[in-house]
């Protein structure tokens, strides 16, 4: 599946998000150098809902920061996969995605657009994220999503 600006600065907001630190339960893997350039670096977004819906693919509740091996894991593991992700953002929020996922959401302005405007959001979003990272911020810094 083609990858979007939106898809590439929301993937870099997720992991910014978690300080480049593997989300999984007991991994907390660090990629230090994917924090200084921002690039892949064996650190993954990994999504609940696959990319496929477009509802729910835009959403940072929607996704993960793993490392390359805690993603293989739970692509591998549906079951592994669904606890994982439940445990980390609650179960309200995993019903709220899934039942997101089939409705036939479309944005008012259309798709192309929605993605123009979600790309520059979620780059401004990094921007700010980097800049308390740059202050100092350890901590998980929460994102607005675009909508
Ligand atoms: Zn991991």
């Amino acid at each position: 599946m083609k990858l979007t600006q939106a898809d590439i600065y929301l993937s870099k907001c997720v992991r910014e998000r978690a300080n480049w630190i593997c989300e999984y339960p007991g991994c907390g893997i660090i990629s230090q150098h994917g924090r200084m350039t921002c690039g892949d670096r064996g650190m993954h977004q990994s999504h609940f809902i696959g990319r496929k819906y477009k509802a729910t693919r835009y959403r940072p509740e929607n996704s993960l920061c793993l490392c390359a091996k805690c993603h293989a894991e739970v692509e591998e593991n549906p079951y592994l996969h669904n606890k994982i992700f439940i445990e980390i953002m609650g179960e309200g929020m995993a019903e709220m995605l899934t039942e997101l996922k089939h409705q036939a959401y479309k944005p008012i302005s259309g798709w192309k657009t929605f993605e123009k405007e979600a790309a520059k959001h979620y780059k401004k979003q990094l921007k700010e994220m980097r800049e308390l990272r740059d202050h100092g911020e350890q901590g998980r810094i929460e994102f607005q999503g675009y909508q």
